[in-house]
């Protein structure tokens, strides 16, 4: 019963990915997409991953207390320096103007070059300031070993000229820059991106890959993946209502016949997210619809006189993952990730030894 989360599917996930042909720069932002940093970057550290990015210098600390010789990049700008330099951090240079202002903190920081095809997060949103980037460092004796960008269109099914357009900026870009200085490590494939094997993606060392990693794609359906997310809850009460009957809150649903309603005790305050409605439930490998709303702390599925008190039922699993549902169309794979509480019990299966990262986000 709750949350299992399956580090054997990210084992696995990650060396599928690296039979694609390039290693893993791996994506554990948000607590690792809110599966837990210690056990995820524990079991990632195990299988050999030595490239890890995060958003925050926080999150970049808590990687390094779990993989001691990895590099740690921080994609945010930088503006305190203190862990960077105690903790060995690699950098993301988030514009010309960043760079120039943050000088005196950089002597000895690794730093990698963002290009900004399209996403207008961070980074160089010009070939010229790419060039004046690299210029800088080179004058000032700075450490960039890293080139990369992320493309904001490689999960959209309706951009693909315009996600082309993005791609060949970043190999143009490249190209262009590589003949002015070496990068160590080149990065721009996030996991969509990286089913598209694009040959002008190939001066690239790595893969920064996130959802797949976990077993989910946002794309087509993967069959190679392997779902890490488990989630079971079960049935608390079962209620034989009369036609014209509201179940939960509201008068959003009205029985049209006599029905069997079961009451699960579980809502969006534990993190199911409304959008999980759209699919049904299982228990005993048989389908259940949801009925009525997803409430803070309970739902309610129609069924039928197999259901009784004490049923298993599964939210997420063989029957409908996590990306099922985000091709359903109502929320993403990282959201419902993200969305679900530590609230909820859970249990880490895959021989990593580690505590559980209990109560992060309540
Ligand atoms: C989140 C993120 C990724 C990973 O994206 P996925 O689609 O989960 O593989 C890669 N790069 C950057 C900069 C990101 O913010």
């Amino acid at each position: 019963m709750g949350v299992t989360i399956d580090l054997n599917a990210i084992r696995e996930n990650k060396r599928r990915i690296e039979a694609l042909g390039r290693p893993v720069f791996a994506v554990v932002k948000n607590n690792a997409y809110n599966l837990g940093m210690e056990p995820v970057v524990t079991t990632l550290y195990d299988e050999g991953v030595r490239h890890f990015m995060v958003t925050t210098i926080e999150e970049a600390i808590e990687v390094r207390t779990h993989a001691a010789s990895a590099r740690v990049l921080v994609m945010n700008p930088v503006y305190t320096w203190q862990h960077v330099h105690a903790h060995d951090f690699d950098v993301a240079i988030g514009s010309y103007e960043w760079l120039v202002s943050q000088r005196e903190h950089l002597d000895g920081v690794r730093l990698h070059l963002k290009l900004d095809v399209g996403m207008n997060r961070f980074g160089a949103k010009t070939f010229e300031e790419a060039l004046q980037i690299v210029a800088f460092c080179q004058n000032e004796g700075l450490d960039l070993v890293g080139l990369c960008t992320h493309f904001p269109l490689a999960d959209a099914d309706n951009a693909e000229v315009e996600h082309s357009v993005q791609v060949e900026r970043f190999a143009d870009w490249s190209r262009r820059l590589m003949e002015r200085h070496t990068f160590e490590l080149i990065h721009a494939a996030n996991s969509a991106a990286t089913l598209q094997d694009d040959a002008r993606l190939h001066h690239c060392t790595h893969v920064r890959v996130g959802i797949f990693l976990y077993g989910y794609s946002s794309v087509e359906p993967v069959e190679w993946l392997v779902p890490a997310f488990y989630w079971e809850t079960e049935v608390v009460a079962v209620h034989d209502i009369e036609a014209g009957a509201h179940v939960g809150y509201g008068t959003g649903y009205t029985a049209e016949t006599k029905e069997r309603i079961a009451v699960l005790p579980v809502g969006y305050g534990d993190g199911l997210m409304r959008a999980r409605r759209h699919l049904p439930v299982h228990i005993e490998g048989k389908a259940y619809p949801f009925v009525s709303n997803i409430f803070m702390s309970h739902s309610f599925i129609k069924v039928d006189d197999d259901v009784q008190i004490g049923d298993r039922v599964t939210l997420y699993g063989v029957e409908t993952k996590i990306d099922d549902v985000t091709r359903v169309g109502y929320a993403n794979n990282s959201e419902q990730l993200c969305a679900r509480s530590w609230r909820v019990p859970h249990r880490f299966e895959g021989g990593i030894v580690c505590t559980p990262p209990i109560n992060q986000n309540v």
